[in-house]
C-alpha cells in the first residue's frame, strides 16, 4: 500500500521504515515481554535505548565530546525560557529576528534577562531576507546570542552559521535548530547550544533535544526549575525525571534509518543534505519558472525544509488544496500567520514525494491559468 505523502509542518512525516519497527515492537521489545511504553526508564532495557540513541546522534551530527546531549520536555516553546534561566545570568542577551520563531523567542527571553535587545533583523522586508552578519550590532558583554537557524513559518534558512568570534563576539550563538536539525551536518565550532523539538524532523512530539557546551552549565538562575537546569540534566544523564522514554525510543529508529541512508560517496545527514539540496531545489524550480505560483524569499536563504509559496490567484486556493488532498498531497495550507501554502520537506519526504507535487502542481497550472 502506498502512504499519501505528508508535507505537514510538523508534527511531521516520519519514515515508513521507522513506523513498521515500532509497530513490530510495540507490545514486546526485543523479546523482554514489554512494550517500551511500559518499561521502567531506569530498567537495563530502557538504558539500552537510551545509550544507542544518545550515541548515534553523536555519530550522525558528529557532537563533539565537551558537548552534552539533553533529551528533555517541553518543547522548543519551552526552550524560549529555560535557555535564558540558565544562560543569561539575568544580563543583557541579544537576539537577531528573522521571523516568527525568533521573534516568539525574544519575547519569552524578557522575563529572565535584565535586557533584550534585537540587534538585527529581517522585518524591513517582510522576512524575506536574512541580515548580513557584518552589520550585526551585538552589545557589549551579552550572554549570549539567539538565532533561529530555520524558521519554520517565513521558510527562511541560515545556510552558514555566523562565525561570533571573526565578528569579535565573545558570546556563545544559541540556535534554534527544531526544524531542520539532521538535515544537514552542523559547524559546532561556532555554537554554544543548540535546541530543537524532535517533531518537525526526528520523530514524535514530547521530545526535545539540547546539545550544550560543558563550560555553559552550571549558571541557572535560581527561579530554574530543577528539572530545566541543563547542569542538573547532565549529570543525570536526562534522568533527573521521567524522560519521554517512547519519543527517544522513536527518535533512536530515526537516527538508525538515518545511518543507513546513502548518497552516492555521503551518506548519514551528509547522504540527506544532498538529497534535501535536490528536494528543495526541484520545487523552488517549480514556482519561478511558473507565472501562477510565488515564493518572495531571498535565493541565498530559502529554507530546504519549509517552502512557503502562493497562487497568484488566491481565490483558488481551496480548490489547489482540494485537488492535492485527492491525488495524496497532504497538509500543504500555510501557517495561518502566513496563509497561501507551505511544503514541509523533511528527511521523510523521498524526492518521489516532491516529483509528485510539482507534477500536480504543473497539471494544476494548465487548468486554471
Ligand atoms: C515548531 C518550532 C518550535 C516550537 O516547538 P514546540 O514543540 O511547539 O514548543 C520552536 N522553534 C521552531 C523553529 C519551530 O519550528
Amino acid at each position: 500500500m502506498q502512504r499519501p505523502y505528508n508535507f505537514s509542518a510538523g508534527p511531521a512525516a516520519i519514515p515508513a521504515e521507522v513506523l513498521e519497527q515500532a509497530a513490530a515492537d510495540m507490545l514486546d521489545w526485543h523479546g523482554c515481554g514489554m512494550g517500551v511504553m511500559e518499561m521502567s526508564h531506569r530498567g537495563k532495557e530502557f538504558i539500552s535505548i537510551y545509550e544507542q540513541a544518545e550515541s548515534d546522534l553523536r555519530e550522525l551530527l558528529a557532537v563533539p565530546e565537551h558537548f552534552k546531549i539533553l533529551f528533555m520536555q517541553g518543547g522548543g516553546l519551552a526552550e524560549n525560557a529555560i535557555v535564558p534561566m540558565n544562560l543569561s545570568r539575568a544580563a543583557t542577551v541579544d537576539f537577531v529576528v528573522t521571523g516568527s520563531w525568533s521573534q516568539n523567542s525574544q519575547k519569552e527571553a524578557r522575563k529572565y534577562a535584565s535586557e533584550v535587545n534585537v540587534i538585527a533583523s529581517g522585518k524591513d522586508s517582510h522576512f524575506t531576507t536574512l541580515p548580513d552578519p557584518a552589520y550585526w550590532q551585538p552589545s557589549r558583554g551579552a550572554s549570549y546570542l539567539h538565532i533561529c537557524t530555520n524558521e519554520t513559518i517565513h521558510g527562511v534558512e541560515f545556510h552558514e552559521l555566523p562565525d561570533l568570534k571573526a565578528l569579535g563576539v565573545d558570546a556563545p550563538l544559541v540556535i534554534d535548530f527544531s526544524s531542520h536539525v539532521a538535515s544537514r551536518p552542523v559547524d559546532w565550532s561556532r555554537v554554544g547550544l543548540a535546541f530543537g523539538g524532535a517533531q518537525k524532523n526526528i520523530g514524535p512530539a514530547g521530545l526535545t533535544i539540547v546539545v550544550v557546551r560543558e563550560d555553559l552549565l552550571g549558571h541557572a538562575l535560581t527561579i530554574c526549575p530543577s528539572a530545566f537546569d541543563y547542569k542538573i540534566v547532565a549529570e543525570h544523564q536526562s534522568m533527573y525525571n521521567t524522560p519521554p522514554t517512547w519519543g527517544i525510543y522513536m527518535a533512536g529508529l530515526t537516527f538508525q534509518w538515518l545511518k543507513r541512508q546513502r548518497e552516492g560517496e555521503a551518506s548519514g545527514v551528509a547522504a540527506m543534505e544532498l538529497r534535501n539540496i535536490a528536494k528543495a531545489q526541484l520545487l523552488y524550480n517549480a514556482i519561478d519558472q511558473s507565472g501562477f505560483y510565488v515564493n518572495k524569499v531571498a535565493a541565498n536563504c530559502r529554507s530546504r525544509m519549509n517552502i512557503p509559496f502562493f497562487l497568484h490567484d488566491e481565490s483558488r486556493n481551496d480548490a489547489f488544496l482540494a485537488g492535492a488532498k485527492a491525488r495524496g498531497l497532504l497538509q500543504l495550507k500555510g501557517h495561518k500567520s502566513v496563509g497561501g501554502m507551505r511544503a514541509s520537506l523533511y528527511n521523510a519526504m523521498p524526492l518521489e514525494g516532491v516529483q509528485a507535487l510539482v507534477s500536480y502542481m504543473r497539471e494544476f497550472e494548465q487548468q486554471h491559468a
